[in-house]
């Protein structure tokens, strides 16, 4: 008795009502008038569980949710209806959650009447009244009589049966903006998808590639739990129905979890995470594989739990990496948040969990329309990244080459310099004495040619003095040929110092000879310098270890007249004649010559 009493409790708790459709209705949520039975053990036949509706024994919806999770045996559902509006004859009933397996309708008139309309995935999709992606059924609903809606439902699926009432005019409003805000939803995908595969076409870069796929797989996961695949790609399958919600949920994991190691350059910033993300790519691949041949009833609720970790092992790779100082991770973390919040809203909707509204159930839509399009930005933000490091390097390549070649152009310069130093000193010494470092007779033709030039540009006399040393031989061979050098420098350096303010070029001739060209000079001039130079060579000695050795000179001075014609071969004439006639007058003494 008391058994009995508890078993009738629920029911006498729950006052069904009759659902009453009276004109101004166009849309009847049935879920709180619906009473609900789960046979678990699969056993009720049809005509027991009319009986159980009869004895009102079926239960209000626990906590007037419509949505049980994953469950095994049969649910049923009752309504009873009261159509008032003489203007709507004809009603739908549709079952707006597209995943069910089985989904029948019984509905049962006044007059005993019963008929049986049957939908689901598992059934032909041409079955349904109207071609849509959710269960629909169009009956007729006669006036004032009460109608009994009967629903039975199996699925492998969650079990979810948000019933609606429509009129036919309502529901092709309703279906129509059902279908826009889908539209928008694929057309942002396509978007995405064609812009993002531009870009990998002209670019090459991985993660191009890993979003592409990542975005068809999660399109087509999408594409599944809207009912679009059974409407569309599979109309005929119920296998696939079933199965391509698991295998698309391990595909779109894997080519995320690609995408991710490859955007985050995993493997170089953090390999641990990279190993963590390969581990849950092997998991999504072979679990895909498995799902072949799992019960979906097992597969689905495993795969949706797997998303959460799939997706939380990204975001700890990505936190990781964005703490590491990688700048582009940061729009990663925003996108994969925002995605986990819709997933994680839709999963607690699937579980129970959650009430159905419009952001827990278009949760994946709205979280994956935002991730997606925030992933598309990171990979431009990633590029420009990427793009200026380039530019970056770059710069500082061409910095590092400009010093080096700044360096190079100073080495080869001072080089250069050294070098002209080398041959300035090169071409110096070769036109030098090397005993007594006064120019020697070549140098002296090149340089008084230009000086007679210059004379006879001027008009300036010119004065030639050829001095040679008297009987040097016998100083040699007195004092040595060593002294004679002595001698020879000695004489040198004090014709050199007699002749410095006057700008004369000095040279030695030959032997014990030297010649000096003096411009500017006329005879006079010329004749007192010589005597000069004879003088000072007669007042001192030459110094050669112990021994001073007196050293004289003839002198032979020539005046170049600018006017005529003479020559350097004259000039030198000139000055060589004279020194004969000195060295002919006894020697140490001056005699002058002049081409006049
Ligand atoms: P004169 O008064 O007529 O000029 O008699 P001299 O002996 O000076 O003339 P001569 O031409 O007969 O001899 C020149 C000598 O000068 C011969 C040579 O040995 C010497 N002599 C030439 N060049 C050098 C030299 O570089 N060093 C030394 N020590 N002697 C030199
Ligand atoms: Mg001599
Ligand atoms: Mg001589």
């Amino acid at each position: 008795m008391l058994a009995w009493l508890v078993c009738l409790l629920p029911a006498l708790a729950f006052a069904q009502t009759d659902v009453a459709l009276t004109p101004g209705i166009a849309r009847v949520a049935l879920a709180p008038q619906l009473g609900h039975y789960h046979d678990q053990e699969d056993a009720d036949t049809l005509a027991m569980v009319w009986r159980r509706v009869d004895d009102a024994r079926m239960a209000p919806l626990p906590g007037g949710a419509e949505a049980f999770g994953f469950q095994r045996g049969t649910f049923w559902f009752h309504a009873r209806v009261v159509n008032r509006d003489p203007h709507e004859p004809r009603w739908m009933l549709v079952q707006e959650y597209p995943l069910s397996d089985e989904v029948d309708l019984h509905v049962r008139y006044a007059d005993g009447r019963v008929r049986h309309f049957a939908g689901g995935d598992h059934r032909p999709f041409a079955a349904r009244s109207v071609r849509y992606r959710h269960p629909n059924f169009s009956f007729e609903l006669p006036l004032g009589a009460p109608v009994d809606l009967l629903v039975r439902v199996r699925s492998q699926s969650s079990m979810q049966v948000p019933l609606q009432l429509y009129t036919p005019k309502a529901f092709t409003e309703v279906s129509r903006d059902a279908q826009l805000a889908i539209g928008v939803y694929y057309g942002i995908m396509l978007a995405l998808f064609v812009y993002n595969l531009v870009l990998w076409l002209w670019l090459r870069d991985a993660s191009y590639f890993w979003y592409l796929c990542h975005v068809s797989a999660f399109g087509l996961v999408l594409f599944t739990l809207n009912g679009l695949g059974f409407e569309y790609l599979w109309p005929g399958a119920p296998w696939m129905a079933d199965h391509m919600v698991p295998i698309s949920i391990c595909l779109a994991l894997v080519a995320m979890l690609q995408f991710s190691r490859t955007f985050l350059e995993l493997p170089r910033r953090w390999p641990p995470g990279n190993v963590l993300l390969l581990a849950l790519m092997l998991f999504f691949v072979l679990f895909g594989i498995a799902s072949i041949w799992l019960p979906v009833r097992i597969s689905t609720p495993v795969a949706s739990r797997a998303v959460l970790a799939g997706v939380i092992g990204i975001v700890i790779a990505t936190i990781v990496v964005l703490r590491r100082g990688y700048a582009p991770a940061s729009l990663l973390l925003l996108a994969w948040s925002v995605f986990l919040l819709g997933t994680a809203a839709f999963t607690l909707l699937a579980f129970g969990l959650l009430p159905k509204n419009f952001v827990t159930e278009y949760g994946v839509q709205i979280g994956s329309a935002l991730e997606m399009l925030l992933l598309s930005v990171a990979l431009g933000h990633r590029y420009a990244a990427l793009r200026q490091e380039n530019l970056r390097i770059t710069a500082e390549a061409n910095l590092r080459l400009e010093r080096k070649v700044a360096q190079r152009t100073q080495e080869v310069r001072s080089a250069l310099l050294r070098l002209e130093d080398a041959h300035a000193r090169l071409r110096d010494s070769s036109r030098r004495d090397g005993l007594t470092g006064l120019y020697n007779r070549t140098w002296f033709h090149e340089a008084f040619r230009d000086l007679v030039q210059q004379a006879r540009q001027t008009g300036a006399p010119l004065a030639v003095l050829m001095i040679d040393l008297d009987h040097f031989k016998s100083i040699n061979d007195r004092h040595g040929h060593l002294a004679g050098d002595d001698c020879l420098r000695w004489a040198a350096r004090c014709i050199g110092r007699i002749l410095r303010p006057h700008d004369a070029l000095l040279a030695r001739f030959g032997g014990e000879e030297f010649v000096a060209a003096l411009p500017g000079c006329d005879l006079a001039d010329a004749g007192a310098v010589a005597e000069a130079i004879r003088r000072a060579l007669g007042e001192d000695a030459c110094t050669s270890g112990e021994t001073r050795i007196r050293v004289t000179a003839s002198l032979g001075v020539h005046v170049l007249d600018p006017r005529t014609d003479a020559g350097v071969d004259e000039a030198l004439g000139g000055a060589d004649g004279a020194l004969y006639a000195a060295k002919a007058n006894g020697r140490d003494c001056v005699e002058l010559s002049s081409s006049r």
